[in-house]
């Protein structure tokens, strides 16, 4: 290794964000040839929320090799095939952002142009009959497909619930067996080097001196080191009003279901997560609009469970660092900004960071080029995100004050450039950062009221009775697979039941 390569990583939090970036670095580099320190204050604790996931976090256990099942059953876990949405267009109205793909594409066009088409010549089949985990969530069924299975489970795919507070733990065990150092303590002082501004040394409570060449900024909303280089703060409060959250479980009352919901309220919106021990709920509120006590109240009214805890308040500024890699510290998780609950790509958005830092991983000088590179790479990230978050609130027909005010604002330029697409002829635009696929554009865009004028022509291409036969086969065989599931209850039970 050359001289100039890093020796030591310090990593300053040892949230979901701080053991994420423990874990996967801990893979990375043997500790002969990089020390990995992580510090962390058991008096502070961890924002403790977090437990809904989208799927790509199976890469990321992949690449660890931690086993689906055990990973489950350490975290009390559940699986999530997508996120009802009960309200967000208007009082009584749902809709299903599923996971997997809807259908399979046909003739010369996408599936949902076959689908809009065959609309126009009379079915009334919803989109959602093609939607192999939209049948299975609402049967409340799930499988892992295995080589044997029927190849339209190729459309399927799916995420997990986890309680936020076991997943650090279990990452801990994962990090600290593979010679992560862990240190206790509260940072007291960021020291910078005279110079060139870069972090020479975080100086702790009772004195101790921690050094490192590299450091990682995990300790949450305060984001300490980040503060200290003077990292501004981008707000997107215009577009993401909520922020407040209180957060509450609530006793199991039944089966857990295969999904989040998330059902609007007055002013914001209530989360569902089914654990198999409890359910999370949480209440993503604007305190402009309601005031915390009414804020409580609806979360109270509306468990299905006896509250476990009284609700946490926690408080957010939607929003990111002006650069997440600034000098010699890259932000990792709530310290690099924060966009809300809604959609779960905060715990995400931890993972791309960690695998942009390794792509991307620099020698002591930590070159200005590999961190533009960097900040760019995750601008468009957060943006995209940004742009499908806003389309929940902006395009709604709810009466409250705050619905009417999110529906008035006026919203980036990127996103109306896919709204107006969408409704003049159905097709989405592709942006090459998106992290949500056209299928989550789609369910939105629908679920949301967005009707598309028209269908693309090329459509028309394929005669109506091969259309109505080739649609007719998908939404039998889909009935089907989801039907012969076992429950979700029952795989739980065979294979991930914590103790
Ligand atoms: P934290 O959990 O706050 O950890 C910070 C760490 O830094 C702690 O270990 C703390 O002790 C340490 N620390 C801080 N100051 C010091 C100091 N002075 N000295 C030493 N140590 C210090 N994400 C999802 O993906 N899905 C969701 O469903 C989801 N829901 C959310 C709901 C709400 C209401 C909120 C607010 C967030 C939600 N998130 C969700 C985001 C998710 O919780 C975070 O991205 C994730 O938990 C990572 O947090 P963190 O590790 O960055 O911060």
């Amino acid at each position: 290794m050359s001289d100039a390569a890093i020796r030591t990583i310090l990593i300053a939090g040892g949230g979901t964000a701080g053991w994420m970036a423990a874990a996967a670095l801990s893979v990375a580099f043997q500790p002969h040839q990089c020390r990995i320190v992580l510090v962390e204050s058991d008096e502070i604790g961890t924002v403790g929320v977090g437990e809904a996931t989208i799927p790509p976090i199976q890469l990321f256990n992949k690449i660890l090799g931690i086993d689906e099942r055990e990973f489950v059953r350490a975290t009390q876990g559940s699986f999530k095939l997508g996120i009802e949405f009960v309200g967000w267009l208007r009082e009584g109205q749902r809709y299903f952002h599923p996971f997997g793909r809807y259908g399979d594409d046909f003739g010369l066009t996408a599936f949902h142009q076959q689908w809009l088409r065959a609309q126009t010549l009379g079915s009334t089949t919803p989109l959602d009959g093609y939607s192999l985990n939209h049948q299975a969530a609402y049967r409340g069924r799930f499988e892992i497909p295995t080589p044997q299975s029927n190849p339209v489970f190729s459309t399927f795919s799916w995420a997990y619930h986890f309680d936020a507070g076991l997943y650090a733990r279990y990452l801990r065990g994962f990090a600290e067996r593979r010679g992560v150092e862990r240190v206790e303590g509260k940072i007291a002082e960021v020291v910078l080097r005279p110079g060139d501004g870069f972090v020479d040394r975080l100086i702790l409570g009772d004195g101790r001196a921690l050094e490192a060449e590299l450091f990682l900024d995990c300790t949450g909303f305060r984001g300490l080191i980040t503060e200290a280089l003077g990292t501004g703060y981008e707000e997107w409060t215009h577009w993401l009003p909520c922020d407040r959250a209180l957060a509450v479980p609530c006793a199991r009352v039944a089966d857990p279901v295969p999904y989040t919901r998330a059902t609007a309220r007055q002013a914001g919106w209530q989360w569902r997560i089914p654990l198999q021990h409890r359910t999370g709920n949480g209440h993503v509120y604007c305190s402009g609009a309601i005031s915390d006590d009414a804020a409580a109240a609806t979360l109270l009214a509306n468990l299905d469970g006896a509250p476990e805890a009284d609700p946490r308040m926690l408080r957010f500024t939607t929003g990111r660092r002006r650069k997440a890699w600034n000098r010699n510290c890259i932000a990792l998780g709530l310290a690099s900004g924060f966009l809300e609950p809604l959609e779960s790509t905060s715990i995400h958005l931890i993972q791309t960071g960690i695998s942009k830092l390794l792509s991307w991983f620099p020698d002591r000088h930590c070159d200005p080029l590999l961190a533009a590179e960097y900040n760019r790479l995750v601008d468009a990230e957060m943006e995209s995100i940004r742009d499908f978050l806003i389309l929940h609130y902006q395009a709604n027909e709810r009466d409250e004050p705050f619905w009417r005010q999110c529906a008035a604002m006026p919203i980036p330029d990127t996103l109306a450039a896919k709204i107006e697409m969408f409704r003049a002829n159905g097709r989405l635009i592709e942006r090459p950062h998106d992290l949500f696929h056209p299928t989550s554009w789609l369910a939105v865009l629908l679920g949301q009221g967005v009707a598309p004028a028209a269908h693309d022509p090329l459509a028309d291409t394929v005669p109506p009775e091969e259309l109505a036969a080739v649609l007719g086969g998908m939404r039998h065989v889909i009935d089907q697979a989801a039907a012969r599931m076992s429950t979700h209850q029952q795989f739980i039970d065979r294979n991930c039941r914590a103790a």
